[in-house]
């Protein structure tokens, strides 16, 4: 069996330990993928380890890969195509199973439309092979646009934020964790999750260098989490807020100068109109409603602005809440005010191993991303493959990035 060797390997010290099979795998249960080490006794798995010569989790494993063995002999785990018939579940044979869905699904496509029928792709669907081959295809055969997944829960504000400002969903910038100065953090737990949207290889360990190397880690989250605790600094925050901390934050560098986009000032739209957008803002008026005091958020801003290379980073914590995609903009919206977008030791732009750059999501006829190059009148937009047409002004984010030319 391909990827399955012997090996001796010690549980713990002191204490050897020969393993019957090790089979080496990747968890398939999140978009970190990390290397599993499997210990097997016939078909039983009797151990999970984080397997240390895979290049990219470097032997990390979270709770839910170590559970994996039991996962997979869970006694309710789906093994085989179920029906429901007369309010029970009966296990079938494929054939049996397409041709209930062909009888059942395809009344409704003719009846209702294409949009009649919803598809959800999660967690582990969307990381393993078959997945990948064919989740499009299915997609492209239905033809419908309500298409969710767990990014709808996860991280959609994120690409409707990048999708506005960048032009595509999933050009989401990460921080240069190896190179930055400062690193603020909002909503994510790395410690648990060895990052999100942000996986490298030993993360932990990458954050502990930057404050080994003076760097300054900055946590804000209503929780006591792994990685506050080994943060410079913990900023309580009451849950819900990320947006106003946040926009206290860009207040503060507009009206303390503090704002500097330098080069990218020729790639941006909007920066005119973020004074009046957050003036209310001040964090003298957000404390309250945020939990974090005046002086705290001011303090965040200037040491973002004077650090020679900072990064602002948010994850789910300011996703799955009221003004996520709001927070989601003002988090880039602060990596161009100090001029850390798109530069070494800030928030980069990650370029994939294989393949080409996410494009924009297909949108339907009539609406526009906001393009500068979306024409007026009735012509279809060059920019990208979605064909958008437009005749009306093009909706526009308040702080758009025109262009991204520079790269590492
Ligand atoms: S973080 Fe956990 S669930 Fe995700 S791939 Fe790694 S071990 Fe699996």
């Amino acid at each position: 069996m391909a990827g399955l060797r012997r090996r001796s390997v010690v549980v713990a010290p002191g204490v050897p330990f020969v393993s019957m099979t090790v089979g080496v795998r990747t968890c398939p249960l999140c978009e970190a993928t990390c290397g599993l080490e499997l210990h097997l006794d016939g078909r039983e798995v009797t151990l999970v380890r984080g397997d240390r010569d895979d290049v990219f989790s470097h032997g990390f494993l979270c709770p839910k890969g170590s559970a994996i063995g039991r996962l997979d002999a869970d006694p309710d785990r789906i093994r085989a195509p179920l029906v429901r018939a007369d309010g029970d579940w009966k296990a079938v044979e494929w054939a049996e199973a397409f041709a209930v869905i062909e009888a059942g699904l395809t009344p409704i496509l003719d009846t209702h439309g294409r949009d009649a029928v919803g598809v959800y792709l999660g967690n582990p669907n969307v990381h393993n092979l078959a997945g990948l081959l064919y989740n499009r295809a299915l997609l492209q055969a239905l033809g419908s646009r309500n298409v969710f997944s767990a990014s709808t829960v996860d991280q959609m504000p994120k690409q409707v934020a990048a999708g506005l400002m960048f032009g595509a969903g999933l050009s989401i910038p990460v921080p240069d964790v190896d190179r930055t100065d400062y690193l603020l953090m909002l909503g994510a737990n790395p410690f648990a999750s060895n990052g999100s949207l942000l996986t490298a290889p030993d993360l932990p360990g990458r954050l502990r260098a930057l404050r080994a190397r003076g760097g300054q880690l900055v946590v804000v989250d209503p929780r006591r989490t792994k990685t506050a605790d080994e943060a410079d600094e913990h900023l309580f925050i009451r849950p819900a807020t990320d947006a106003y901390f946040l926009a206290g934050v860009v207040h503060t560098l507009l009206d303390e100068s503090l704002a500097d986009p330098g080069r990218l000032r020729d790639h941006v739209v909007g920066l005119d109109a973020l004074h009046g957008l957050t003036r209310d803002f001040a964090p003298e008026r957000v404390a309250a409603i945020c939990g974090i005091d005046a002086s705290s958020i001011r303090r965040v801003a200037r040491d973002l602005a004077h650090a020679p290379r900072a990064a602002v980073y948010a994850r789910l914590g300011t996703c799955a809440q009221a003004f996520g995609t709001l927070a989601s903009w003002l988090v880039e919206v602060c990596n161009v005010l100090t001029g850390n977008l798109d530069r070494a030791g800030g928030a980069m732009f990650a370029r994939p191993a294989a393949g080409a750059l996410t494009r924009p999501a297909r949108r339907a006829s009539g609406a526009a991303c906001g393009s500068a190059a979306t024409p007026a009148g009735s012509e279809a937009c060059p920019r990208c493959s979605a064909s958008c047409r437009s005749s009306a002004s093009p909706r526009r984010s308040r702080l758009r990035v025109r262009d991204r030319s520079a790269r590492w």
